[in-house]
């Protein structure tokens, strides 16, 4: 999760809402992102997706089973969609987000009777220090 915030605080100093995502497997540490919506010009380039794509383009596959994702910011509903096309295993986060989250409320994508995979759920990872990161993020842009 460590990792995750310094590509949280990294996305944040680029001028980008500052999440960021870590997919970690047996090999350890394969692919790491921050949000990049605005320099892309890509409403999907969220962090935990941008992630995803990184790992499975390393590995040269189309899932991620046995991998798991931590992301510092509860997941959207796409990126819970992602996920859990993805196969991915355990998915760790930090603050939940009651305004965009799709797993714990809001949607919850995995509660859903048509999500076909549902990673294990662990959240409050640092939450405290994901939730400064975006409190301070959005202050400083008021
Ligand atoms: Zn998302």
């Amino acid at each position: 999760m460590d990792i995750a915030l310094t590509e949280a605080r990294a996305a944040g100093a680029r001028g980008e809402v500052p999440v960021g995502a870590v997919i970690v497997g047996p090999e350890g540490v394969i692919a790491q992102a921050g949000n990049r919506t605005r320099e892309l010009n890509d409403p999907t380039a969220h962090a935990e997706i941008l992630a995803i794509r990184a790992a499975c383009a390393v590995l040269g596959q189309e899932r991620l089973a046995g991998y798991d994702l931590y992301v510092s910011l509860e997941p959207c509903p796409m990126c819970a969609a992602a996920i859990s096309n993805a196969r991915i295993a355990r998915l760790y986060y930090g603050a939940g987000d009651p305004k965009s989250g799709g797993v714990a409320q809001g949607p919850r994508v995995f509660a859903h009777p048509q999500c076909h995979h549902r990673p294990e759920v662990y959240d409050g990872i640092a939450a405290k220090d994901s939730e400064q990161l975006l409190s301070d993020f959005f202050a400083a842009r008021r």
